[in-house]
């Protein structure tokens, strides 16, 4: 690219949502012969090096994406042919005896959603999208206080920020439409959110942490198709929301993960452990024991729903998604939620681009074709679930309850719910012993740093550090000696070190290289904070079957 590029239609992200939107938009344009530009960029190495999810999706949306592709090509996995759903103990199981309300996976199917998305961009291809992939958007371009495309990281140097002899300045690309398609917290997302203050009416978003491995095992151990959700240990112990998945999959491989909610108020829960103590759970091991991990990874989920969602659009913008969440709990399932998000904005783009006008009164479409979408009908009904949940399992279950049978109210109306930040306690108001302190003894089967590995995790050397502690001073007066540095418990990637010199003096080390994208730090840690910016383009995990 140059250093200026100008374009009809600017894709940032090169996730489900983007690519349907993509697709969804060549066609519209093409039926209607009108032609105009739609330029797609994505910040992993490739197409999906980025992508990491469960993945049991709803295929239906797949079909109506591309009504002109024979299913059968569309490169799933497997179908869920056995859905259970188990009841931990610390040694035991209970089957339930049916699916929570909104949790059956009946119809549905297992997938890499990385391969899906590099099929997608061969579609996307085909329908006249240019797609660039290791291109890492950096900063919101604006004209006259409006969004105006965005423009890539300047490349070549060093970690002072100095210039270096192969400086190059990240192309500007102008656009006269920008959509946001960056996955959870996406970067730009969040300063167009903020800059616009597009969550002024919303709840704040809570998020959720999900570790996943996927692992080669011995035949028969697992079918295809098989797969098991599981509640209760280890998570309900430490009062966090969520669970654990195990999916068969075809050639004898099963991706295990867990995913919880992020708003722990111990500063030293740690996703990661919890993990893999999960692993050692009788009925969780049998499923890889004797195996072999493949590959490892981890993603934050916008678990919020209907009410922590941001507004998705502005003057020249909008936002789709994960990056808007767009996700429905407690099916936790967002994929097909996403893509139906990109093909409302693809509408909604092409509307604009035929009138020239793409000022949020005409892009308030996008709200209305949402409303109509079956994203209203999969969101609306469990717009409280999440927060029903915030103060804990039990409170969460007697929410849930009075929701059912009120279609999604529940007693009280809209749900408050806090940033999962605020919900991070200082280490006197925590209850104890603590979750570093309980675990201590627990040996993992895998350290963080060999799921990084298995991660495939790049990044170039020299480079600004892409993570940045807002406000050094106050990290060393607050965070270190109130919090015990809840960084170097949460992240998955042991990015974060606490380093204690001889004279007992503590400061925090940033490994940077070894960062999976995952954003948890930009969500998690409390007072001032920590911010995730775009390293290069093309740095970061390298998945391949995620
Ligand atoms: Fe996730 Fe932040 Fe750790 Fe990177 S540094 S892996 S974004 S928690």
């Amino acid at each position: 690219m140059n250093n200026i590029v100008k374009t009809d239609v600017l894709i940032i992200g090169g996730g489900p949502a983007g690519l349907a939107t993509a697709i969804k938009l060549a066609d519209l344009l093409k039926e209607n012969g009108l032609q105009k530009e739609i330029l797609l960029v994505d910040k992993g190495a490739n197409i999906g090096s980025h992508i990491l999810s469960g993945a049991v999706l709803k295929p239906k949306v797949f079909g109506e994406l591309l009504p002109d592709v024979n299913f059968e090509e569309i490169p799933f996995d497997c179908k869920v042919a056995k859905d259970g759903m188990y009841f931990l103990t610390e040694k035991c199981k209970f089957k339930m005896p049916f699916h929570p309300p909104f949790m059956s996976n009946k119809g549905n199917v297992c997938a890499s959603l990385g391969e899906l998305c590099r099929f997608l961009a061969a579609k996307a291809t085909e329908k006249g999208v240019q797609i660039y992939s290791g291109f890492a958007m950096s900063d919101i371009l604006y004209e006259n206080g409006k969004v105006a495309g965005a423009k890539c990281i300047d490349t070549g140097v060093d970690h002072h920020g100095e210039k270096m002899e192969n400086f190059v300045e990240g192309t500007s690309v102008f656009a006269k439409l920008t959509i946001f398609a960056e996955g959870t917290r996406g970067n730009l997302a969040k300063k167009l959110i903020e800059k616009f203050d597009l969550e002024r009416d919303s709840n704040p978003q809570m998020y959720s942490l999900g570790v996943k491995e996927l692992w080669s095992v011995p035949e028969n151990t697992i079918k295809a198709g098989e797969i098991y959700h599981t509640m209760g240990y280890p998570a309900s112990a430490e009062g966090v929301f969520g669970g654990g998945f195990i999916y068969g999959l075809t050639d004898n491989k099963v991706a295990i993960g867990l995913v919880l909610g992020l708003e722990a108020a111990d500063p030293t829960f740690d996703t990661f452990k919890a993990f893999q103590i999960w692993k050692t759970h009788p009925f969780v091991e049998k499923f890889i024991k004797d195996g072999k991990i493949i590959e490892a990874g981890s993603k934050t989920l916008p678990e919020g729903g209907y009410y922590s969602q941001p507004k998705y659009y502005t003057d020249n913008a909008m936002i789709v998604g994960d990056s808007a969440g767009f996700l429905a709990m407690p099916a936790l399932k967002g994929i097909h939620l996403g893509m139906y998000s990109g093909m409302a904005a693809a509408q909604t783009a092409f509307e604009a681009l035929q009138k020239d006008d793409f000022s949020k009164k005409t892009l308030k479409l996008y709200a209305k074709l949402v409303k109509k979408s079956p994203i209203y009908k999969d969101m609306y009904p469990v717009r409280n679930f999440r927060a029903g949940f915030g103060k804990g399992m039990i409170m969460g279950m007697f929410h849930f309850g009075t929701q059912i049978v009120t279609c999604g109210a529940g007693l009280f109306g809209k749900l408050k719910a806090h940033s999962d930040s605020s919900e991070t306690k200082p280490l006197s108001e925590v209850r104890k012993p603590l979750y570093k302190d309980k675990t201590a003894n627990f040996v993992p089967q895998y350290d963080k740093v060999t799921d990084v590995f298995y991660a495939g995790v790049n990044h170039d050397e020299e480079q600004v550090p892409h993570l940045q502690v807002n406000n050094l001073k106050s990290y060393n007066e607050i965070n270190i000696p109130n919090f015990d540095a809840p960084c170097q418990y949460y992240c998955p990637a042991e990015v974060y070190e606490l380093h204690t010199d001889k004279n007992g003096h503590r400061e925090l080390r940033i490994h940077a290289e070894n960062c999976l994208h995952c954003k948890t730090c930009d969500i998690k840690e409390p007072a001032d904070g920590i911010t995730w910016n775009v390293p290069n383009g093309g740095n970061g995990p390298d998945y391949k079957n995620m």
